[in-house]
């Protein structure tokens, strides 16, 4: 009864649509950016026909949509698609015909035309069509990997339409309904459990999988090939989600053993992660899957996560780098669960409500289930290497206007993850986590299997919290400007009390064309002693240019910390006398703090403030920690000097002594070998010395003790592999990198002839890092050239070109190599790698000449490469800033 009716009114319903509607086709063009609203889709059936052995595929869909208007042609999206019939059956079973045309080939927007017009009404339109097997890691893409053929789904963000046509766009959420044939030997899994499976006639299998929750096309997954599939343990019941749900791993045939490391960890996170949200996993499967190649870290598609490898497959002798990234990527995936999967952002101005959410919520969990793995401390480094990006004047904000294909790829940056991240911690804090709490899990409840914006998050926390206005414009003014905020303080007394005078600015770095005045509603933390020796914090809402506040029971020789626990998104610029308190007791401040006074000291150096003599003298103060990111906190201003400011023989000597006065009894402490049952950091804190100590410092008893183990590690098995277990997993990569470097036999040789033996992700990646920092001219072309062959997969390549550019004559050559070669490079990995091209290729460049050659190189080409214009301003004016600081910053101060 109740079907009835309602089908009933909707029918009257459209036929008053089309009754006001009938006069009136849509006259409009192409529609490069959103979609027009008059055609909504509602569902989605998707058949496949795939055999990872050809180079094709061929699809069938049928997408149920609502006309709103009369209408004799529709937009949707496909791209590179061959479509060979349409059709259109509406709600009495009546069948048109319609023809597919490409309107926009390089946006891959399509037309279906009816040759008539059709009144308002529901449809069902009905595509068949072939494609071949993307080569650049886009859509449905094919890789190789030990000699087989896989197919595996990328579709994010703007590269379902490769795979089939629809309305490729976030806000469309839909359920979708899959099925694939494949060869009778081919395992294939999809985001839900399969329902079905039947034998063809031609020896085929049809799989048919379980309808979705409603969906955005950018989240709809698929692999095909002979992946070994391995039961991980179920995720049991919890009071979010009365039954258990099943977890499996997917992998490359062989190597199934391998990712049950990364299964175990599983089910924790998913109950961490509902107990936060108060939200059961709401997707009927988790597939975690280790892509053989991959465009990007991971791939947060509902019930079937993608990574790259070597995220998945773990074992003994896995770097501890690797370990650790594989907990925090997978926390990161899963927290997209709800964040992205569940409530999606109906537009990518505001990805951050994916990005920095799942990376804020990766930190939170990881904290919770491995404290030792100090993800708070990640969450700042995060926040300070965002910093550096944010002060450019080319910089995103984090809800930046989209204005083309181009913006969409380049959301996807530090500013949308790490700086968001930060922001969202810095209001958490301020709010209190249990009232932040209350309003996400509103936000989730409210939104869930729908679309929301920042307003209605802001709103939801606005409620939860009963704050004001107030609190929307501080979150605005993070969210909708770009910059970080630079607070200077002066501690006075005045008539017996402790006055904090507040100021606010855009940090600008030395050289900067930017314009300082810019206000922000930043919620100021300060942490400050008390007479009687304990520490009190106390904040405050700076939402103007100046502010202040009363320290209570500070008294005239208390010390401050003007971001307390380093949880602001802000930098700090203190009087001079209330820096060198601060510093006198630096001991005093936990950890977190002390990477927020080394963000200072490295802040002050590039804004001009501080010289080389003032961060060598704050270098032993954090060198001594016990926390190894306090300890290689100020590694990367010691790498610039390193690289760009010494000048003399004298200089270089004074950099070198102390660099191994600091670091080289820590390293020598550790020694070079794994030690049973050590701290995964201790591993990591070996691995940065040892790299900057052997790469940067170029320090010879450490280069001497790598090479050692390159030597073992360079030898040849009788099966053609390498003896590469012999080296410590944790410093392969930088053993590798001096063995180039200096051994004079054939090393190079090698490496590449035992590439193509090498199946091993993480050892590839440590062969080809090792490969790209070959320094002899000779040798560094071939490395290069190797980005270009076969055996290096498209996923690889920017590990061998990242590390060959180490000083200005390298760089040049890398340059030579690159505009000589630019067209097949762009063949091999596609347009959409255009956005960090200049970077790529022209990162750590620092003199005007190779800022013009960059712009002269790629203005010509910037409409063939979306994204590439901000890729190249912001490179361009890295390449102004570091040319600047190196004019203006004395090298004599590294003597004093
Ligand atoms: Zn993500």
């Amino acid at each position: 009864m109740c079907t009835i009716r309602r089908f009933t009114l909707a029918a009257l319903a459209i036929s008053i649509a089309s009754f006001n509607a009938a006069a009136a086709t849509p006259d409009d063009s192409a529609p490069l950016g959103k979609l027009p609203r008059w055609v909504q889709p509602l569902a989605y059936q998707l058949d496949f026909r795939v055999d990872p052995h050809q180079p094709e595929y061929s699809g069938n869909a049928t997408i149920d949509i609502e006309l709103k208007q009369a209408a004799d042609h529709l937009w949707l999206h496909g791209h590179d698609l061959s479509v060979s019939k349409v059709t259109l059956t509406d709600s009495s079973k009546k069948i048109y015909t319609a023809e597919y045309k490409v309107a926009a080939k390089k946006e891959g927007v399509a037309t279906l035309e009816f040759g008539q017009t059709l009144p308002a009404g529901r449809y069902s339109v009905m595509l068949e069509y072939s494609a071949p097997f993307n080569q650049q890691l886009e859509g449905v893409y094919k890789v190789n990997s030990q000699g087989e053929p896989y197919v595996i789904t990328q579709m994010e963000a703007i590269s379902a339409r490769y795979a089939f046509p629809g309305f490729d766009e976030p806000a469309f959420k839909t359920p979708f309904t899959l099925s694939l044939a494949v060869p009778e030997n081919q395992v294939a899994v999809a985001n839900t459990r399969q329902v079905r499976e039947q034998k063809l006639a031609d020896g085929w299998r049809k799989l048919s999988f379980a309808t979705t929750k409603p969906l955005p096309t950018y989240l709809v997954a698929f692999a095909v090939g002979p992946w070994d599939v391995v039961n991980g343990p179920e995720i049991p019941a919890t009071q979010w989600r009365p039954h258990a749900t099943p977890l499996r791993g997917i992998t490359p045939k062989g190597e199934g053993q391998r990712i049950k490391p990364a299964l175990a960890e599983t089910p924790a996170i998913i109950a961490a992660l509902e107990d936060y949200f108060g939200f059961g996993y709401p997707f009927d499967k988790l597939d975690l899957l280790a892509a053989p190649d991959f465009a990007a870290g991971a791939m947060e598609n509902p019930g079937l996560v993608t990574f790259r490898d070597y995220l998945m497959l773990l074992d003994a002798n896995s770097p501890a780098h690797n370990v650790r990234s594989s907990f925090n990527v997978n926390a990161h995936e899963l927290a997209h669960q709800w964040f992205g999967d569940t409530v999606t952002m109906p537009w990518w101005d505001d990805l951050w409500l994916n990005e920095a959410f799942a990376t804020w919520m990766q930190s939170k969990i990881t904290q919770q289930l491995h404290p030792e793995y100090r993800a708070d401390l990640e969450l700042i480094g995060g926040a300070n290497y965002a910093m550096q990006n944010d002060s450019l004047v080319s910089v995103r904000r984090i809800r930046q206007p989209i204005t083309g294909n181009g913006d969409i790829e380049t959301a996807f940056d530090g500013i949308t993850y790490q700086k968001g991240a930060a922001v969202l911690n810095m209001f958490e804090r301020y709010l209190g986590a249990d009232t932040f709490r209350k309003g996400v899990r509103a936000y989730i409840k409210q939104h869930q299997f729908s679309s929301a914006t920042a307003d209605d998050l802001i709103a939801a926390l606005t409620k939860a919290s009963g704050k004001d206005e107030r609190l929307a414009k501080a979150m605005q003014s993070f969210l909708d400007q770009a910059g970080v905020p630079l607070v200077d303080t002066a501690l006075s007394w005045e008539n017996g009390k402790a006055v904090l005078h507040l100021k606010q600015q855009r940090y600008l770095p030395l050289g900067s064309t930017g314009e300082a005045k810019r206000l922000w509603g930043i919620p100021v933390c300060v942490r400050y002693s008390l007479a009687g020796g304990n520490a009190k914090t106390q904040c405050e809402l700076l939402d103007q240019e100046q502010g202040q506040m009363v320290l209570q029971g500070a008294s005239a020789s208390s010390w401050y910390m003007p971001n307390a626990d380093a949880a602001g998104y802000y930098r700090f610029n203190m009087a001079h006398n209330d820096l060198a308190r601060l510093t006198d007791n630096i001991d005093k401040l936990p950890d977190t703090e002390q990477l927020a006074y080394a963000d200072a000291i490295n802040a002050g150096f590039g804004r001009g403030d501080l010289d080389a003599a003032a961060v060598l003298a704050a270098a032993p103060r954090l060198a001594k920690s016990d926390t190894r990111e306090v300890v290689t906190a100020l590694i990367p201003t010691l790498k610039w000097l390193s690289k760009y400011e010494v000048r003399s023989d004298t200089q270089r000597v004074r950099l070198t002594e102390l660099a191994r006065k600091l670091y080289l009894p820590q390293l020598q402490k550790l020694g070079y070998q794994r030690r049973v049952n050590e701290s995964q950091d201790d591993a990591l804190l070996r691995a940065a010395l040892a790299d900057f100590l052997a790469l940067d410092i170029k320090l010879p008893e450490v280069r001497h003790a790598l090479l050692v183990q390159g030597k073992q590690a360079l030898l040849p098995n009788a099966d053609g592999r390498l003896n590469l277990d012999a080296a410590n997993p944790d410093l392969l990569r930088s053993v590798l990198a001096v063995s180039m470097q200096d051994d004079d036999s054939n090393a190079i040789d090698v490496l590449i002839k035992a590439l193509g033996a090498t199946s091993e992700p993480a050892q590839r990646m440590a062969m080809l890092a090792g490969l790209g920092s070959a320094t002899a001219a000779g040798n560094a072309e071939r490395a290069r050239n190797l980005a270009l062959d076969p055996r290096v997969k498209i996923g690889e390549m920017s590990t061998l070109l990242r590390a060959s550019r180490e000083d200005g004559e390298g760089r040049d050559a890398m340059w030579k190599w690159f505009t000589a070669n630019y067209v097949q490079l762009i063949k091999r990995s596609g347009e959409m790698s255009g956005s960090r091209l200049p970077g790529l290729v022209a990162g750590d460049s620092c003199s005007q000449g190779e800022a013009d050659r960059l712009t002269a190189f790629f203005q010509p080409l910037l409409e063939h490469l979306p994204g590439a214009e901000r890729g190249l301003a912001q490179t361009r004016e890295q390449t102004l800033l570091c040319t600047a600081l190196r004019d203006k910053q004395n090298p004599e101060a590294i003597l004093r």
